[in-house]
This record gives structure tokens, C-alpha cells and sequence, in this order.
């Protein structure tokens, strides 16, 4: 069977790493495996969902190069007929009851099927005891077990599971007195003809299943159906919820692994009992790990860049951030970070996705990025930057020739669009001076002095090249007692105001005679006294 995934976001207008991420290894695996990589828009929550998110949503693939298959792509809402199908369905087979819950109209929740064992992975553990707390009364009914658990304080907890999560179920009072025995009440009580409300009991006995399932990326996953209740999946207005749209989605679009982030685990569970419940085979599951900070925290705004489109904004290259994702919980097997789109496909494999979560490192993205622009064919950067630098004020208009001078001088260093805003220097007659860059490379005597004795010194120099500039500048610094390669570092924060840059020679060369004089002489950059 040929291999179908699809990418199933909730558009919002923002597009965070760790979505675009499950749609890169969505889109890997399936163009690995020769199978389709589809797009399903679950644009159910309608507040959320408007054109403009789903604008977002598309430009971004668009500009990943995540090209989806079986255009257009599936919008959720459309299939809300679908989905009330299902619901009927679920009532009519009995693994789904209405229920008022005590609020107006209807809603339908899923039962977690009592003969749970016909669910693929169900399996009893053996027996167990559940203390409950005596002042809240046990109540077993169709919509499952209520009781309150007894917190470390002695105090009533809240608890309560589906009716399944106790088979074979027995209540005991503290004497030992059996208050209640499910067996041969089963029927009755799933039809709703019986109900039972049982104070005073101190204890359940029950028999434990869980239901397994092996994770493609995190191994054997288990949950008791103890812990699990009864879910909506049609509420009281007739809309239906997450668990059921996103199950008979994937039923109708064939799917047959499901990548998606590690927050779903927990819903997987209840996912394959309604694949089963609804006649169709549950597709195989693989869960990432987390995007996560410096800190071990799940990575979002507050931690830097967070959306897509900050990084397009900022100048990351699209094959660049592709790369780097790829490279956040996945690894090929051997050293290699920088590959391009073919070798990741060739390589890529769910078996080696990571389990551990992922920690983002923008420094790494961003060297990355850098070796990516370093490959840009000349004019390919010219054009960006020029672009780019059309966003300043300064930036309009620039001379051709001294940018194309910029730009090549430049182009091996700069590792993010966004920092030709640093290349001020070059195009003012005056830079901004770092007052602090100031005070601390221009405050001795003799590096005041050699900077002092440059302009007589480089006035004469014709053409003004890097290499007559490192000479002249040299003697200028063993003149005035200073040693070499110490005036460097003054010098460009005196004639570009920024203690970062190319070669300060090369730096000089592109600046010009003419500024490079003005600017010593104007002496912006002697600190305040
Ligand atoms: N819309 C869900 C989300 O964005 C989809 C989860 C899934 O891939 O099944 O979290």
C-alpha cells in the first residue's frame, strides 16, 4: 500500500516551528516512500480560522517548497456532513450516547467500548484496588464510573473513568461489605435501564485493561482506560469536536501514517477506538518531540522568533530554515547538517527522529543560514540586499558601484538578511557611534594619538588600497608606541562606529579616502571626558 500523510493544521494566521516542522517530515517521508503528502485545513474553530490565516498558512508552504498533493486541499468544514454521519453511526452501533449533561441541548459522546478487547492493543492487566473518599457516593451508570479519589490530605479528589476503565467492578465498604458487583448488570446498565448510587464506599475493585500502541518514533505507548472517560464528539450546537473531524478526515482521505506533534499522544488513544468503532483500520502513529528552549521549555514567542514568517521576515533563506528544521529532532546517522532537499529525502527516516525534545538553537540556524547566502550566485545577493537596504531611510537610492562593492565584500559574512541594517557605515558620511564601543577602544593615550596621526599619514596614499592602508596603518601604531594590531579594533570603531565587520583594511578600502579622513578628523569617536 502506498504510503499517505498529510499535514492537518489549525490555521491561525501564525505558523509556529514546531507545525511547520511536522509538515517538513510529513512531506519528507512521503517523497522518501514514493507516496502522497496531502494538505487538510482544519479550519473548524471559525474565530480563528479566516481567510487571512489560511492566506498565511498556504504562502508559507508555498515558500518552504512543502508542495502538497491532490489540490486543492481538504477543508475541514466542508466535511461537517461527514462527520455528523459518523456521529449517527457511533449512536446507531451503540459506542456513542446523547447526553444533556445537565446544560441545554444534546451533545454525543464517544463511549469508550465496553468489550474494549475488540480494540486492536487492549489488553488486562489483572486486578486493582482504587481507594475512593466515603462522603462522595460512587455512581455507575451508562455514562460511566463517578467517584472521588482520596488526595494526600485525606480530602475528596476529583476522579471518575468510562464504564470500560472497570470491567468486572466490585464496590466495598470499609468493612469489607461488597456494596456492588457489575457482573450480569452489564446489559441493563449500557442500554441506561439501570443506575446505581452507592455512598459510603471506600474502595473499587476492578479488572485493568490498557490499550497499546507502538509509536513510530517513541516506541510502545500504554494508557489504562481507567484513566479515560467518555468524550464528547458532537457538542450541544451540533458541531463537532477535534477527535471525531480529525478521525473520519483522515478515514476519507486514506491516511495511513500520521506525523504529527507529541501534544497528541494522549489523544491517540481515544483516535485508533473511533478509527475501529467507525470500520476502518487506524493508520500507524509517529509523535515528534518537542521544540524546546535553553531552559527545557516548550520554545514560543517569549523565546525569540517563534513563526515562520518572523524568519522569512528577518531574511532566513527558505532552504536554509528547511535544513535546520529537518536537523531538530531528526539526524541522517553521520555527521552531515548542511544537505540539500534531495539528500534529506534520500535520507530521511522515522526511525531516527529523536525522542528526546529538540532544543532550538537560533546561533546554529543562523550559521547555517550563512553558508546558504555564502552560495547565493552575486547578483542573486545584490538584488536581495539592495531590497533589503530599500527598507532604510539611508538605504534608497545607493550607488550601484559602492554597493556592488558592499555586497562583495560582504557577502561571505553577512548570515541573516535582516543585518545589512549594520551596514550604515558604509553609504552615511557620518556612522552612529557606539558610545560605549568608543570608551572602551579609544580611551588610551597612544591609541588617541596613532588614530590622531592617520589622516596626515593616509592622505598621501593613491590608490587607497587595503594593502598600502595596512602598511601606512602599521607604522602609524609602532610611531606612536602602539602594538601591532592594537589600533585595528580603534580604528573601525572610529571610522565605522561598530566593533564588527570585514577586514578593517578592506573595510577602509570600500569606505573611501575621502570619509575615512573626514571621520577620523571629526573625532566623533574620542569619548566624552
Ligand atoms: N489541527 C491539529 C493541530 O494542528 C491536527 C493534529 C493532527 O495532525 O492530527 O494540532
Amino acid at each position: 500500500m502506498s504510503v499517505r500523510v498529510r499535514f492537518a493544521p489549525s490555521p491561525t494566521g501564525h505558523v509556529h516551528i514546531g507545525n511547520i516542522r511536522a509538515a517538513i517530515f510529513n512531506w519528507l517521508f512521503a517523497r522518501h516512500e514514493g507516496g502522497a503528502f496531502l494538505l487538510r485545513v482544519e479550519d473548524t474553530d471559525l474565530e480563528r480560522s479566516t481567510p487571512e490565516a489560511i492566506a498565511t498558512l498556504l504562502e508559507v508552504m508555498e515558500w518552504l517548497g512543502l508542495d502538497f498533493d491532490e489540490k486543492p486541499p481538504l477543508y475541514q468544514t466542508s466535511q461537517r456532513h461527514r462527520h455528523l454521519a459518523a456521529a449517527e453511526q457511533l449512536l446507531a452501533q451503540g459506542d456513542a450516547y446523547r447526553d444533556s449533561k445537565g446544560g441545554e441541548g444534546e451533545a454525543v459522546v464517544f463511549r469508550i467500548p465496553f468489550d474494549a478487547e475488540r480494540i486492536p492493543g487492549v489488553v488486562n492487566v489483572g486486578p486493582i484496588d482504587v481507594p475512593v473518599h466515603p462522603d462522595v457516593p460512587v455512581t455507575v451508570s451508562d455514562k460511566g464510573v463517578g467517584y472521588a479519589g482520596v488526595s494526600a490530605k485525606g480530602t475528596p479528589a476529583p476522579g471518575g473513568a468510562c464504564l470500560a476503565g472497570c470491567k468486572d467492578l466490585q464496590v466495598f465498604a470499609a468493612d469489607g461489605t461488597c456494596l456492588f458487583s457489575l457482573a450480569g448488570k452489564e446489559k441493563a446498565i449500557l442500554r441506561g435501564d439501570e443506575s446505581f448510587t452507592l455512598p459510603g464506599a471506600t474502595r473499587l475493585h476492578f479488572t485493568r485493561r490498557t490499550i497499546m500502541y507502538r509509536d513510530l518514533v517513541k516506541g510502545e505507548m500504554n494508557k489504562p482506560l481507567d484513566s479515560m472517560r467518555d468524550v464528547v464528539i458532537v457538542r450541544s450546537d451540533g458541531s463537532p469536536v477535534f477527535h471525531l473531524a480529525n478521525v473520519v478526515d483522515d478515514i476519507t482521505q486514506g491516511i495511513t501514517h500520521i506525523i504529527r506533534g507529541d501534544d497528541h499522544v494522549e489523544n491517540t488513544f481515544r483516535h485508533i477506538m473511533l478509527f475501529v468503532c467507525l470500520g476502518a483500520a487506524p493508520p500507524a502513529y509517529g509523535h515528534l518531540p518537542m521544540i524546546v528552549n535553553a531552559a527545557g521549555k516548550p520554545y514560543s514567542k517569549r523565546d525569540g522568533d517563534a513563526f515562520v514568517g518572523d524568519f522569512r521576515d528577518r531574511g532566513f533563506l527558505p532552504e536554509a530554515l528547511f535544513n535546520y528544521l529537518t536537523l531538530l529532532g531528526w539526524s541522517p546517522g553521520d555527521d552531515r547538517e548542511k544537505m540539500t532537499r534531495a539528500e534529506l529525502v534520500k535520507a530521511f527516516s522515522l526511525n531516527r527522529v529523536q525522542h528526546a525534545s529538540a532544543q532550538m538553537d537560533i546561533q546554529k540556524l543562523t550559521n547555517l543560514n550563512g553558508q546558504y547566502i555564502a552560495e547565493l550566485p552575486e547578483e542573486d545577493f545584490f538584488v536581495r540586499c539592495r531590497e533589503r537596504l530599500s527598507g532604510f531611510e539611508w538605504g534608497r537610492d545607493l550607488d550601484e558601484r559602492l554597493l556592488r562593492e558592499v555586497c562583495l565584500l560582504m557577502h561571505s559574512r553577512l548570515k541573516v538578511f535582516a543585518d545589512v541594517e549594520q551596514w550604515q557605515y558604509f553609504f552615511v558620511d557620518f556612522p552612529e557611534y557606539d558610545a560605549k564601543l568608543c570608551a572602551k577602544q579609544c580611551r588610551d593615550d597612544a591609541v588617541i594619538a596613532a588614530l590622531r596621526s592617520l589622516p596626515a599619514k593616509l592622505a598621501s596614499i593613491e590608490p587607497f588600497t587595503a594593502t598600502a592602508l595596512e602598511e601606512v596603518i602599521a607604522a602609524a601604531a609602532a610611531a606612536t608606541g602602539v602594538a601591532p594590531g592594537k589600533l585595528n579594533q580603534p580604528l573601525r570603531a572610529a571610522v565605522t562606529g561598530s566593533g564588527i565587520g570585514a577586514g578593517i583594511f578592506e573595510t577602509l578600502e570600500v569606505i573611501g579616502k575621502e570619509r575615512t579622513l573626514a571621520r577620523l578628523k571629526a573625532e566623533q569617536w574620542l569619548p566624552q571626558k
